[in-house]
């Protein structure tokens, strides 16, 4: 047991039937089918190998793509295919979720076998409007048709989808109420992980915030400064462009426009009383960059030109970034520091994951664009740690107890 919940450690699974939620949630070509990245599909390896290793028949469960942009929806064949190239063994695949054929599969599956059953949001339960608009206990998720119909073929749930234990869905949260559960190797990876840096990081321990994700960041420095967690925090991005404007310091009108067009007027005004409060550990640029005719310019915060708009952090900004990360023994890092998606505004992100690299402390990266950063620079050998998880990442910095942790609390109490 770590932090009230089971591990694949305290669980016999031989001969078990095991209904395991994995996120392998992944963007896809729907002309071709293609995946166009498989990483998530590869982090849950592990656990999956474990369980058929052990003798268990196992039930993955996934979805794919999102119901609400409806973006990327689409079937799991594809990953039942790059599972079973990672695995070496067969992963049966079958185009259903919980109906009499994906029943009949499960019943006649042998121990040792995977099977990947078809996208849960398919199934109406599962979907995102479903969860927002309904706001179902996880008592009520136990007797929706999905849980009704493979909970009694099952013997065990384990959760290996930390990514999605931000959200509160049947298929995370509702089989907790019925069968023994626990968490699997990735999950219990990513969320000790994360655990670990909210209560009791190396110190001196440090967030770089940079990015456009404005709700979510406020909310996080918000708790890791009141719980002490934090002992600096560097701003880039958007993030630091907002602080900069609640100190009263002109950095273009393009940058003020920006962020009045995103919505993000009313957090001038928080961003001000957080650095009343926090300001000694609030770093802000001392320098920004802007482009004018395809071209990076930079000046220091007290020489900023009228009307550009800041896209990057400027370059002694990013050193003095470098030595704080090089100092420190914990790096947590979400959103890069400037719009890196273009050359000129590069520099600031590509130096500062440059000193996540090299430092020595331990690092934490999460978070979509983060990752394509890593990625980009060819550093994800480097990092400590990449969360396959962003959302869940942030809600759970952000000092919320996870839904899908809830859950497993309580299905750890029940007997297997
Ligand atoms: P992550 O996906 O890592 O959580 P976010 O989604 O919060 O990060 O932010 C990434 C986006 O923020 C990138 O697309 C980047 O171009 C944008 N961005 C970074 N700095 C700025 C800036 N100063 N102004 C506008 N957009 C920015
Ligand atoms: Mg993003």
């Amino acid at each position: 047991m770590r932090f009230g919940i089971r591990t694949l450690d305290d669980v016999a699974v031989q001969g078990k039937t095991v209904l395991c939620r994995v996120d392998i949630n992944q963007p896809v070509d729907r002309k071709n089918g293609k995946l166009k990245s498989i990483n998530r599909i590869l982090a849950c390896v592990p656990t999956i190998q474990e369980l058929s290793d052990k003798g268990a028949k196992v039930v993955l469960m996934a979805h794919q793509g999102s119901d609400i942009e409806y973006k990327n929806f689409y079937t799991t064949k594809p990953h039942a295919a790059v599972l079973s190239q990672a695995l070496g063994r067969e992963v049966k695949w079958i185009d259903d979720v919980c109906g009499p054929a994906a029943r009949q599969c499960i019943r006649e599956l042998q121990d040792g076998e995977i099977l990947l059953l078809d996208n849960v949001r398919f199934v109406s339960e599962e979907q995102t409007l479903f969860e927002t608009k309904l706001r179902l206990s996880h008592e009520e998720q136990a007797k929706t048709l999905l849980v009704e119909k493979l909970a009694p073929l099952g013997d065990l749930y384990v959760c290996d989808a930390f990514a999605a234990a931000h959200r509160d869905q049947p298929s995370l949260c509702g089989f907790e109420q019925v069968l023994p559960s626990a968490m699997g190797r990735l999950f219990e990876k990513e969320f000790c992980t994360v655990s670990q840096i909210m209560e009791d990081p190396q110190r001196p321990c440090v967030f770089v915030l940079g990015g456009a994700k404005i709700a979510d960041a406020f909310l996080m420095m918000q708790t890791v400064l009141d719980r002490g967690v934090a002992d600096r925090i560097l701003t880039g991005g958007l993030v630091a462009n907002i602080f900069l404007i609640s100190q009263g310091r002109a950095i273009g009108q393009g940058s003020l426009d920006f962020i009045l067009k995103s919505n993000y007027g009313e957090f001038i005004e928080k961003a001000g009383a957080l650095y009343a409060r926090y300001g000694e550990k609030i770093t802000l640029p001392v320098d920004l960059a802007w482009v004018a005719d395809g071209c990076r310019e930079e000046a220091p915060i007290s020489a900023i030109p009228e009307t550009i708009g800041a896209v990057d952090i400027g370059t002694r900004t990013a050193q003095l970034y470098r030595d704080a990360i090089l100092g420190a023994r914990t790096v947590f890092i979400n959103g890069p520091m400037g719009v890196f998606e273009q050359e000129p505004s590069a520099y600031g992100t590509q130096a500062v994951w440059q000193a996540l690299a090299e430092t020595e402390g331990f690092t934490v990266l999460g978070g979509g664009d983060s990752i394509t950063a890593t990625e980009k620079y060819q550093l994800t050998d480097q990092m400590g740690y990449i969360c396959t998880g962003g959302g869940a990442l942030i809600r759970f910095l952000s000092g919320e107890e996870l839904p899908v942790v809830r859950a497993l609390r309580h299905g750890a109490q029940i007997p297997d």
